[in-house]
């Protein structure tokens, strides 16, 4: 049998390794959301972040 990793439900970034050896500061982690560095994300809550939300879990491949 083999043991399987446990899945992380969060989605982490794609620097997040760095950060975790040190190489990184927080700062410079590309969001595993907006992917801007630092987070650019729109206020939670908001129209924009949800749009946003949406966007990066439908891979539809631009949009409507
Ligand atoms: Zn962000």
């Amino acid at each position: 049998m083999a043991s399987k990793k446990p899945q992380l439900s969060v989605k982490l970034s794609p620097d997040f390794d760095a950060y975790a050896s040190g190489e990184m500061d927080a700062s410079q982690i590309r969001c595993a959301l907006c992917t801007n560095a630092p987070c650019q994300c729109p206020e939670f809550g908001t129209p924009d972040y949800f749009e946003l939300i949406d966007r990066r879990h439908s891979r539809k491949g631009g949009g409507r």
